[in-house]
């Protein structure tokens, strides 16, 4: 597995994240973003912009694409993974990049260092792109409906993550330490402990039944279902201490098919357990028996990071954990062509709103010295 290439980083100017970010603001109405709209909302002159546009484009940042109605431009995976790992540097969460560590089934998981250079680990969610299922037009955040689901996905499902960790962490639980988030990346502790996938044998296979079953029910009593609750989310340090990751898929125990997640989680632990260490046990939690004794369900929706009920369905659905609406599914027979207002005719306030919001993404940039992160931008 190999680095992550952030050599981009380096040599692309404020003028380039202008557009860029732009792009990607015009991406929540447009499936391309025609270049007259990004130097609109990036209030640069037209021509510079398209100057600039062709210069990502190089960069594989953009791409550019024939439509039905018009041309445009596109933000690819590289360009959004740079917008956040830019922000993350900027306000100094991350100073170097490192190696590739797990691919996982919706992220790519790598070793990069915080201004101490201490080791931490970087999780790219990577939804709605790679495979194809559920590629549906989403809403986007003012509630119409927009393509580009795949941008919207990897972040709700990041900030999803960063949320959830965050309030379990906060309690005690076992998981890594959250430590930022950014558009999709999360950036948490690195485990320093095994993939239970990679471990054959245990000292005390009983007590690590128990704890297992153990967390499934604190969990459970603190309103939450972990919803992947497996040997890939799971890992083991050295002194047999389970720790649990991978969040975004968790929901609560108020869920109308909390019962069947619930069970599916504690059968994943005894099949596990059976498959690898011939271990069973007639011990096992019911959803019956859990006892509510915390509100941590309720409590993400309500942290700030902006975790709507929305997109927990949105999410949820994703991951294929409840079904698609039903009103949803018509409204996808009509959406051939999915309405978008012309470049020439945006509105006044949106374009309006999308400038400022530019203009503090620039201002916040430019508040540090961006030269001095720049250059401190290293591998290793
Ligand atoms: P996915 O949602 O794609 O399944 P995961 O969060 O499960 O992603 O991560 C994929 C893999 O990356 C894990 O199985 C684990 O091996 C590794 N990993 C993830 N988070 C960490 C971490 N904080 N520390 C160490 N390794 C991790
Ligand atoms: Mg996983």
């Amino acid at each position: 597995m190999g680095k992550l290439d952030v050599t981009v980083l380096r040599y692309l100017t404020k003028e380039d994240f202008r557009v860029l970010t732009a792009i990607e603001m015009g991406m929540k109405n447009h499936e391309l973003v025609p270049g007259q709209l990004a130097a609109s909302i990036a209030n640069l002159k037209a021509g510079g912009v398209h100057k600039l546009l062709r210069e990502l484009c190089k960069h594989k940042l953009v791409s550019y694409e024939r439509g039905k109605k018009y041309d445009g431009y596109r933000l690819t995976n590289t360009g959004y993974d740079y917008l956040a790992l830019k922000s993350l540097t900027l306000r100094g969460s991350v100073s170097s990049f490192g190696n590739q560590i797990g691919v996982g089934k919706e992220s790519n998981i790598y070793v990069v260092a915080d201004e101490d250079n201490k080791s931490i680990c970087l999780k790219l969610h990577r939804l709605g792109r790679t495979c194809f299922r559920n590629i549906k037009s989403k809403r986007d955040y003012h509630g119409r409906r927009h393509k580009a689901s795949w941008l919207y996905l990897s972040r709700i499902s990041a900030t999803r993550e960063f949320a959830y960790m965050s309030a379990l962490h906060d309690r005690g639980f076992p998981v890594p330490k959250p430590i930022d988030f950014n558009r999709h990346c999360v950036l948490m502790e690195l485990v320093n402990g095994w993939p239970m996938t990679q471990v054959q044998e245990l000292t005390d296979v009983e007590q690590v039944y128990d704890d297992l079953m153990n967390l499934i029910v604190r969990l459970g009593n603190a309103g939450v279902i972990h919803g992947d609750f497996n040997e890939f989310n799971l890992m083991l340090t050295d002194d047999g201490t389970p720790i649990l990751i991978d969040f975004p898929q968790m929901m609560s125990t108020s869920h109308e098919n909390a019962e069947f997640f619930f069970d599916r989680d504690v059968n994943c632990v005894r099949e596990m357990f059976r498959r690898k260490f011939g271990y069973e046990s007639a011990d096992f939690p019911k959803f019956a028996d859990l006892k509510r004794e915390d509100n941590l369900d309720a409590e993400v929706h309500c942290t700030g990071y902006g975790v709507t009920k929305e997109m927990e369905r949105d999410i949820l659905q994703e991951y294929g954990m409840i079904p698609e609406d039903a009103d949803e599914t018509n409204l996808e027979s009509d959406d051939s062509e999915p309405e978008e207002t012309p470049a020439d005719n945006y509105p006044k306030d949106t374009l309006k709103e999308y400038r400022l919001q530019l203009q503090n993404e620039v201002n916040f940039s430019e508040m540090k010295n961006t030269q001095k992160t720049d250059d401190s931008i290293r591998r290793y």
